[in-house]
């Protein structure tokens, strides 16, 4: 991030050099922060903002969860984004968004402590640089929604995805998946997943997943396409049966997983079905198709 960057923080836009944050922060101490990552890209009728109030929606549940109240609406923070891509003049890009307790008595449950929203934009390429990459299985279990609320982007939830993450990366690889506690599949470290066999989908059930906003998104745009999409437990012995497999998420977009270390080889080319489906998301976040422009928030200069 450039010190020129622009940042909102608490309802003021201002240099990001400028915004700083006291040592005892409870959030930075507890992991209570909760955080979402939106994006947004250049279409033909101006920047566009991709599902920016079902973000808005899933950063409200967390700031819940974590008991504190947001004293920003939802209209209010999506104006605040766009207000902060337009201050920053990025054509696209990354926004990130953080509700945070502030200073106070340094105890777990926080008592007396204000909440402040902090958002930040940047351009943003490619998450895992490259199209389509090698995993592994991590030996960290997944986080179950009986262990903390997994539904939402809690900042003290991705120490779980930080060490399966470090594991795989320590051990050559782009990235892990880590099984629930049943030992199914549940999901990357920061993306979800989908199998495919004979044009059906395949994506492990909610619950010990984060609700990915696109994985909701291609759930829909496969059905609309004509394939089929199940939600399923997935044991890693079954993975052999697959043809096709990739990751996604807002950061990561889609793509392709050429091999799960020790359980299956699907090529070293991105397969038929995921590249229709990564083509379809594209038009869509780049507005060209109609049918889904609900899911954008045009910004107008
Ligand atoms: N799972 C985890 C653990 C994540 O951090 C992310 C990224 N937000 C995803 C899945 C994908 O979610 P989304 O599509 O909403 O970005």
């Amino acid at each position: 991030m450039k010190d020129s960057n622009f940042v909102w923080v608490n309802g003021q836009i201002l240099k990001y050099q400028k915004a700083k944050i006291p040592l005892l922060t409870h959030s930075l101490h507890y992991g209570s922060g909760v955080f979402e990552g939106v994006r947004f890209y250049k279409t033909k009728n101006g920047i566009a903002v991709f599902r920016l109030a079902e973000h808005i929606r899933r950063l409200l549940s967390g700031v819940k969860a974590v008991g504190a109240e947001s004293p920003y609406s939802k209209s209010q923070i999506i104006d605040a984004v766009i207000n902060l891509i337009k201050s920053n003049k990025l054509n696209n890009g990354y926004v990130r968004l953080l509700f945070y307790y502030g200073e106070g008595a340094m105890q777990v449950i926080p008592h007396d402590i204000g909440v402040n929203l902090a958002i930040a934009v940047w351009p943003l390429k490619s998450y895992l640089d490259s199209d389509i990459v090698k995993v592994m299985i991590s030996k960290y279990k997944r986080i179950s929604n009986s262990a903390t609320k997994v539904d939402a982007k809690l900042s003290g939830n991705y120490i779980n995805s930080l060490l399966a993450g470090l594991e795989a990366r320590e051990k050559g690889f782009h990235e892990a998946l880590l099984l629930d506690s049943n030992g199914n599949i549940a999901e990357g470290s920061a993306e979800n997943i989908f199998f495919i066999r004979e044009n059906k989908l395949f994506t492990p059930k909610l619950g010990s997943i984060l609700p990915g906003i696109t994985r909701d998104s291609l759930i829909k745009i496969a059905n609309d396409i004509g394939y089929n999409v199940n939600e399923v437990d997935i044991k890693p012995n079954k993975l052999k049966n697959f043809s096709e497999c990739f990751l996604c998420g807002t950061a990561t977009e889609i793509v392709g997983i050429s091999q799960i270390e020790g359980y299956a080889k699907y090529g070293n080319r991105i397969g038929k079905v995921t590249q229709k489906l990564k083509s379809e998301f594209l038009d869509i976040v780049h507005g060209n198709n109609k049918k889904y422009n609900k899911w954008l928030t045009y910004i107008n200069n």
